[in-house]
């Protein structure tokens, strides 16, 4: 396998020629106006790229993940940010591998064609933190329907979604033998009575929000798999989403480098490009090293979860080597560019916050290793 920077050289070609009708200027525009990126967006799901991880058979490409991870790779190595579009990509597994036949049917091709958007999951809870088995959140069957009462945070696309993945518990936390069972899944309609959206502004242009839940009713057919087993269903779905964060990091630490070699070149202080004084120098070739022994990681990861193999320490650790390496990266460039790094038309502080998301979210970096020192390393658990 081509483990280098330039393999799949047919996908990364077309997203890279899509992604050039979408200049350093439209990024700037909607980061200011704090925008989603609708036009951007569009354009990649009439192209077919939001599409790859659905079968053919259900209008998709049908293309792997490692395949899929280049996609998101090249938009954010063209100084794009995945962040609009990522969910698509990741929260289209949980219907995949566990929604029935009939959901398939009724959701896929219609999310494939453009006409539906699965953008949004909502998981994390103001009261639980990555707690998860404490969400509050519940659906209490009655008839034919649910009825959820709760509330969610840091649900993000919501506004630009028509389809959300919503987890609930169905049977309290005092009832369960395991703390992790009794939460269900739902595909939920996000323009539904009972769900009041309050957005948050925050650090990145990342359209995020609370979500108040109130007598929201879901119809029974929207229960994806089995009642009850809703968190193991969302924990299967995360090794893909970390691969997939994995490359959009990867994509960024491309972009810092390539953007703080060309402007170390060009920029002469002391009459010599500041490329010249290993001060610079060193802290570039430090972050390209980093991004490429995270890049081999992010591939062997890639290439087990598609030859469905266990991959939870490989997604971890690639998420984890990743996002640290594209934030070094990113530190590197801002101080290559001096005081015009900090001037928004270089994109370079933009791109600076994007990436740093991503030591925090989806998952945070503590997390990653408590998970790799118990479940890889057997040392005694700690919470
Ligand atoms: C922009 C953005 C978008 C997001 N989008 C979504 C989304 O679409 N859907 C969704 O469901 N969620 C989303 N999230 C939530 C995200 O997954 C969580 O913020 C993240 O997992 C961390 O959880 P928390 O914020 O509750 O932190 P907490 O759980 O409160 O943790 C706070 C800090 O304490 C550390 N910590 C906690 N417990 C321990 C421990 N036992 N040992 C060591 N350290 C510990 C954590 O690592 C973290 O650094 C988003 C978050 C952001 C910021």
């Amino acid at each position: 396998m081509n483990l280098g920077r330039n393999n799949h050289p047919e996908i990364r070609e077309a997203v890279a020629g899509l992604c050039r009708q979408f200049d350093s200027a439209y990024w700037q525009e909607v980061d200011e106006k704090r925008a989603y990126p609708e036009k951007f967006v569009d354009a990649l799901t009439k192209a077919g790229w939001m599409s790859a991880l659905i079968p053919e058979e259900y209008g998709g490409s049908g293309l792997s993940l490692t395949e899929a991870t280049v996609i998101m790779e090249e938009v954010t190595r063209s100084g794009g940010n995945a962040g609009c579009c990522h969910g698509q990509m990741y929260n289209m597994n949980t219907l995949l591998r566990n929604g029935s036949p009939e959901q398939k049917q009724k959701y896929l091709p219609r999310i494939a064609s453009g006409e539906l958007r699965l953008q949004a999951m909502g998981v994390t809870e103001p009261g639980a933190g990555t707690d998860t088995t404490k969400i509050k959140t519940v659906a209490v069957k009655k008839g034919d329907r649910y009825v959820v009462n709760g509330q969610k945070v840091w649900t993000s696309r919501l506004q630009h979604s028509d389809l959300m993945i919503l987890l609930a518990r169905t049977k309290p936390l005092s009832e369960v033998q395991k703390k992790s069972d009794g939460m269900s899944v739902f595909l939920v309609d996000t323009k539904s009575k009972g769900l009041e959206v309050r957005p948050i502004r925050n650090m990145v242009n990342h359209e995020t929000n609370q979500v108040f839940i109130d007598n929201l009713e879901i119809p029974e057919e929207n229960l994806i798999g089995q009642e009850g087993k809703g968190f193991r269903y969302i924990l299967d779905g995360l090794n893909a989403e970390r691969i997939l964060i994995a490359a959009e990091c990867i994509g960024d630490g491309y972009w810092f480098v390539d953007k703080s070699v060309s402007y170390s070149k060009d920029r002469v202080v002391f009459d010599r490009p500041i490329g010249q004084n290993q001060g610079i120098q060193f802290p570039i070739a430090e972050a390209y090293m980093e991004i490429e022994a995270a890049n081999l990681m992010r591939y062997k990861a890639a290439s087990l979860y598609d030859e469905k193999l266990p991959c939870g320490a490989e997604a971890n650790m690639a998420k984890h080597l990743a996002a640290k390496a594209s934030w070094e990266a990113g530190n590197a460039c801002l101080q290559t560019h001096g005081g015009f790094g900090f001037a928004a038309e270089y994109d370079v502080e933009r791109k600076f916050r994007e990436t740093r998301l991503y030591l925090v979210a989806p998952i945070s970096t503590n997390l990653i290793l408590s998970y790799l020192a118990e479940h890889v390393l057997g040392l005694p658990r700690s919470f």
